[in-house]
């Protein structure tokens, strides 16, 4: 392939040697990528905006092990990602699912606008939190993790009064399938909440409130969800939690 343009969002950034960034991709043609960026921190290089949580225009070549950055030309700053620690965390927690769940140059275009969408989102929305839930749904989803959430996932019933959420039967389960452990209870509300973020464009994500017994149960559920599929808890969970005082309850 040699050289190519491509849109990208700068998942993760580290510091290689005296001047060079490696960094980690999701770009809209080629999906999940590892390129270096040298000579980025030279004064006056002419590679800009390479930070974290940034969508830039860039030109790649394409290499053995890891592609490099030849030009780029940012478009989104997404700035409050970087300013406000609650914005940040949040970011960090989102570009953590993208580069857990996706495998490396396997592009999903409706992946990479719901990663711009969420890190606009993130950055401008009145509730990070409620943003978060929504991303873990949608992201899971596209990346081939679709909770069941219209009927019990074991049985296929109704998921009746007292329905549970269990991420090893692949999502909502009836109370007759609930397994001994490894199950969140929902009340009604908070699984016609779920359904109804599943089914969401990004901008009526927040036309929807919850109440702190909804939330909590929505965040055990999809934190559960997520981490199943990712087969560990994500790090960035600590940093999210430690910033959000009502942790212990909302996150996880
Ligand atoms: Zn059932």
């Amino acid at each position: 392939m040699g050289l190519y343009r491509t849109e990208a969002v700068v998942l993760r950034a580290r510091e290689l040697g005296e001047t060079d960034r490696l960094l980690v991709l999701y770009t809209r043609s080629e999906g999940k990528v590892r390129a270096v960026a040298k000579g980025v921190r030279r004064p006056g290089s002419r590679l800009a905006g390479l930070e974290p949580f940034t969508l830039s225009e860039l030109q790649l070549f394409q290499g053995r092990e890891l592609d490099r950055v030849i030009q780029s030309q940012p478009r989104r700053g997404f700035r409050p990602l970087r300013e406000d620690l609650g914005r940040l965390a949040a970011a960090s927690y989102l570009a953590e699912l993208v580069e857990g769940l996706t495998a490396e140059r396997d592009p999903s275009p409706a992946l990479f606008q719901t990663l711009v969408a969420g890190m606009a989102l993130l950055a401008q929305g009145p509730d990070p939190l409620l943003a978060l839930r929504f991303l873990e749904l949608r992201l899971s989803a596209l990346a081939g993790f679709q909770p069941v959430l219209d009927r019990c996932a074991r049985c296929g019933g109704e998921a009746g009064p007292r329905p549970a959420f269990a991420p090893a039967e692949g999502g909502v389960v009836c109370a007759g399938c609930r397994p001994v452990s490894g199950a969140v209870s929902l009340a009604p509300g908070t699984l016609a909440s779920l359904r109804f973020l599943a089914a969401a464009q990004p901008g009526r994500v927040e036309v929807l409130r919850l109440t702190a017994g909804a939330n909590a149960e929505m965040a055990r559920a999809l934190v559960g969800w997520v981490s199943y599929h990712l087969e560990r808890r994500p790090r960035s969970l600590d940093f999210l939690e430690a910033l959000y005082l009502d942790a212990p309850r909302g996150l996880c």
